[in-house]
């Protein structure tokens, strides 16, 4: 529409105290993985109350130190949602083990433990539980479905969600999160691994660089920063840059306030829009702290006054960005590819990708713009 602000799906909430953050790094000359990249690493552990933070280029490479730090490879098996970012499953397939999917729940679109009982073989050697849209997955059903399975949390959405009063990323063995802009704190691209394990953290460390011996920071700050550090496995290139860390730093001092906010308007989405009959809005059960990363409706296939996509398209027209959910991850080509499923065999998945709603919540938007919002929905029938 004309003279109306488009409202975006996301827009991350950055400002002056990001751009005043970057004048040290810059100026210093450190700008790789160094003293910001460690006091953000320091600080995220703080928040999460986990013993170990350890901050990587994305959470899609967080999530590879992870498993690789496991040494899953060839011949072992990862029980992953079939509704999620695809990358869940890509971090599995990186370390040779092969992805197995399990369905969701329709209502809040997480791993069903039931389906994940059903997944579990010999073979079986980690679960990645997704806390999807900010919502924590029901980890301690899930655990109980697979209890020889590694629990690796996939919390790229829920940095400050909540489960029967622990935080995100202090629920399984180790859990990845991401600051893409997408997620309520951003450094551009970037992701953490947490963990309490100490053995795990100090092979997370190695491995995202190179596999050395010894941080470079540490290094040289130590008697001999001359010398090289020794490679004793085989790592890779997944440090954060301290220019991501500087901003990380201010981005998460900010979180606990974004948070409250999207709360706060989630509460107002909910009160707006739980009577239209052809939506189902997202909600948090008793003990789920929701971190609201994304608001994802659902319509009725049966109810819905004209297709999801006419509904997505109506909306596009009044300068309102929506989304689906995310991917039914078996109905992608490289997956058909890999593992042969047809879309019925998860069809809560498949529903949740064709029948979902992303709608806009972020820090970006005044009260007017969710007020259009609404009005947009309403306007349907
Ligand atoms: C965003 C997202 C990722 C990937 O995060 P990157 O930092 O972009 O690598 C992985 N899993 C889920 C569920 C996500 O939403």
């Amino acid at each position: 529409m004309t003279g109306r602000r488009r409202i975006e799906i996301a827009l991350p909430a950055l400002g002056e105290e990001e751009w005043q953050a970057l004048r040290e790094p810059l100026l210093s000359g450190w700008v790789t993985q160094g003293p910001k990249v460690a006091a953000f690493e320091r600080a995220f552990a703080r928040r999460h109350a986990v013993k170990h933070a350890l901050a990587a280029s994305s959470c899609t490479t967080a999530l590879h130190l992870i498993l690789q730090a496991l040494e899953l490879g060839p011949g072992d098996e990862v029980i992953v949602p079939a509704l999620t970012w695809v990358a869940t499953a890509n971090a599995v397939v990186y370390t040779g083990a092969r992805p197995v999917l399990a369905d969701v729940e329709p209502g809040t679109f997480n791993l069903d433990p039931e389906q994940v009982a059903r997944r579990v073989t010999s073979r079986t050697r980690a679960v990645v539980a997704v806390h999807l849209f900010g919502l924590c997955a029901d980890v301690d059903a899930i655990r109980e479905a697979a209890p020889g399975a590694v629990l690796v949390e996939d919390a790229a959405c829920a940095a400050g969600a909540s489960y029967k009063g622990r935080w995100a990323g202090s629920l399984g063995r180790a859990a990845a999160f991401s600051f893409h802009p997408r997620k309520a704190i951003t450094t551009g691209e970037g992701g953490m691994v947490t963990t309490d394990d100490d053995a795990l953290a100090a092979r997370v460390e190695s491995l995202r660089n190179h596999g050395a011996s010894i941080s470079e920071e540490k290094r040289h700050a130590g008697p001999r920063p001359y010398l090289m550090a020794d490679y004793d496995r085989l790592g890779f290139n997944y440090r954060m840059t301290d220019v991501q860390g500087a901003i990380g730093l201010v981005q998460l001092a900010k979180l606990d306030g974004l948070l409250e906010e999207r709360r706060s308007w989630a509460g107002y989405y909910e009160r707006e829009l739980r009577d239209i009959s052809w939506l189902a809005t997202p909600r948090a059960a008793e003990g789920y702290g929701h971190a609201w990363q994304s608001y994802v409706l659902r319509v009725d296939a049966a109810a819905v006054p004209r297709p999801r996509d006419e509904v997505m398209e109506a909306l596009q027209e009044q300068g309102i960005a929506t989304r689906p959910g995310t991917h039914a991850l078996h109905t992608l080509g490289f997956y058909r590819e890999l593992l042969g499923h047809r879309a019925e065999d998860f069809p809560n998945a498949r529903d949740g990708e064709r029948l979902s709603i992303s709608i806009p919540l972020h820090n970006r938007m005044s009260e007017a713009d969710y007020a259009r919002v609404v009005e947009a929905l309403r306007d349907l029938g």
